[in-house]
């Protein structure tokens, strides 16, 4: 079969998904590229994690036998099939050569009423996969989980992470509000470039939770503490 893929966002952040299909389709054999408006595929998938807001759908005519539109920009209800979701990314796709790309977790049970995460992957914290099934041995490991420390049994995770001595960046922010000592210190043993925590809402008082990480990390440049705030939800 003759297979292509369109990242609608084209933000240069990688698209997990579309690596995943690219690596499932080349082990049956098939080919894969990026798509190409000259050519006839067998099947083009289309992918879109962003809504209409950031990403507009794109217009071209696509010559396929079968168009597959995926991600959150199309809606919560569409999923890799778990084959699929389960195969190492095919890194290559992006030129990707010394950083993994993976969920080691999915859901969130805070249900924020501006995400999609708890409709969307389901109100709890679940592990989602192994670190060994997309990472193997790169320098960097680049998590997508939507609320790490609120699986169960996350400290089995954190010490695989430990273990890799890869360079750690946890995209989308850790709850701080889950963090104990103990946390912190298994946090400690993880090479981070950065931390990253989020504080959406100014009406609850965290203070104290960043002053106690603060105080126990071992990340003592301030610089590479990062906190995601949310503007224009309940604050201005
Ligand atoms: S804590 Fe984060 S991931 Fe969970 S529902 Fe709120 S914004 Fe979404």
């Amino acid at each position: 079969m003759k297979v292509a893929v369109i990242d609608v966002d084209g933000n240069h952040f990688p698209n997990l998904a579309l690596m995943k299909l690219s690596a499932w389709h080349k082990q049956q054999g098939d080919e894969v590229e990026w798509w190409n408006g000259l050519k006839h595929y067998d099947v083009v998938y289309k992918s879109k994690v962003f809504d209409g807001l950031y990403t507009e759908d794109m217009e071209f005519c696509i010559q396929a036998d079968r168009i597959v539109e995926g991600g959150t920009g199309y809606g919560l209800d569409n999923r890799l099939p778990e084959e699929i979701e389960h195969t190492c990314p095919d890194y290559d796709l992006y030129h990707i050569w010394d950083t993994a790309y993976g969920f080691l977790t999915r859901g969130c049970p805070r249900r924020c009423p501006f995400c999609i995460v708890s409709q969307k992957e389901g109100a709890a914290s679940y592990q989602a996969s192994e670190l060994t099934e997309f990472y193997h041995g790169q320098r960097e490991i680049v998590l997508l989980d939507p609320n790490l420390l609120a699986c169960p049994g996350v400290e089995r995770l954190l010490q695989n992470l430990a273990e890799s001595r890869a360079q750690v960046d946890l995209t989308q922010g850790l709850d701080i509000r889950l963090m104990d000592r103990d946390t912190i210190h298994l946090l400690n043993r993880i090479s981070f470039s950065r931390i990253r925590f989020a504080w959406d809402d100014p009406k609850e008082d965290l203070t104290d939770a960043f002053q106690q990480v603060a105080r126990h990390t071992k990340l003592r440049d301030p610089a590479r503490r990062v906190v995601y705030v949310l503007t224009n939800y309940g604050s201005s």
